[in-house]
């Protein structure tokens, strides 16, 4: 894959998935905008970067409100004129309905997770080169849960849905695709347990790099018979049936113990 000259905006491009993105594009000769709320991780991502003789652009700044992505919007297209990709990677977790996550509190998770995602791509919209692509970072949390989860996995829920209805209404203009990632170790610690990598088919905890790898695959133009769609990189996680007793695995619940 080549991606020279080509330019990246990636939100959440400071830490994390996000981070791998930004490197891989720039390793592969693009110039990647960054918006992020992390201020310490976004200039120490773009120092690393310009040292390394690419170019990047970093925007400090909450994508949940509407006045910093249009201000992040017009600082890119002033500094590069067009864009060929936009990845919608930040999100977070304000938990849910156990805990009591207010009404404020989901809204926000909806604002960055989904509000922010729709509004970029309506702000850029008229500034994608041809061949252009919009890849949303979904999760797995889409279509499974755990308990307490509703602000992110309403989000995820959102981010999924948006993708195949921006992939219809913007045909011919950018393909939109979404990625589910199941467990990535954001840490790289690599201090799991055999269980925990044991219960992925494929025997081991995702890495930033496997998302980083199908946000290129996506982007890139020699796949372009490919929108609308989302892939799931979960290590085969959602495929293992489990049933009470597989694999020593005991179902408990609450009203049971
Ligand atoms: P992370 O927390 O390590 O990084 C997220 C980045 O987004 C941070 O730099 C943070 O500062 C930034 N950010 C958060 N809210 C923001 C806001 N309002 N405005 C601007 N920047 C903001 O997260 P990650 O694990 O790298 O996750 C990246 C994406 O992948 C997210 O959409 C997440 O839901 C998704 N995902 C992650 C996993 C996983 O296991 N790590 C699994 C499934 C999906």
């Amino acid at each position: 894959m080549n991606f020279n000259d080509k330019v990246c905006v990636v939100t959440g491009g400071a830490n994390g998935i996000g981070l791998c993105i930004t490197n891989e594009f720039s390793k592969m000769g693009a110039k990647v905008a960054i918006i992020d709320l992390d201020k310490e991780a976004g200039e120490k991502t773009l120092n690393k970067t310009t040292q390394n003789g690419k170019e990047c652009m970093f925007y400090w700044g909450d994508i949940s409100e509407e006045s910093t992505l249009k201000g992040f919007c017009d600082k890119v297209i002033k500094c590069y004129g067009k864009i060929d990709y936009l990845i919608n990677n930040a999100c977070l977790s304000r938990k849910g309905i156990i805990s009591g996550c207010s009404y404020d509190d989901f809204n926000y998770v909806l604002k960055v997770g989904v509000t922010a995602p729709y509004m970029l791509s309506k702000l850029f919209l008229n500034h994608f080169n041809i061949n252009g692509s919009i890849v949303n970072i979904s999760s797995t949390r889409s279509y499974m849960s755990q308990e307490d989860t509703e602000s992110y996995t309403a989000a995820k829920g959102g981010i999924t849905a948006l993708t195949h209805a921006l992939a219809i209404s913007l045909a011919g203009k950018v393909r939109v695709n979404s990625i589910s990632p199941g467990w990535i170790d954001v840490s790289s610690n690599n201090d799991f347990s055999i269980e925990d990598k044991f219960q992925h088919p494929v025997h081991r905890i995702g890495k930033p790099i496997d998302i980083a790898r199908t946000v290129m695959f996506l982007c890139d133009e020699a796949n372009g018979f490919i929108t609308g769609e989302n892939i799931t990189v979960d290590g085969g996680m959602t495929k293992q049936m489990i049933y009470n007793e597989d694999c020593g695995w005991k179902f408990t619940h609450s009203e049971l113990i």
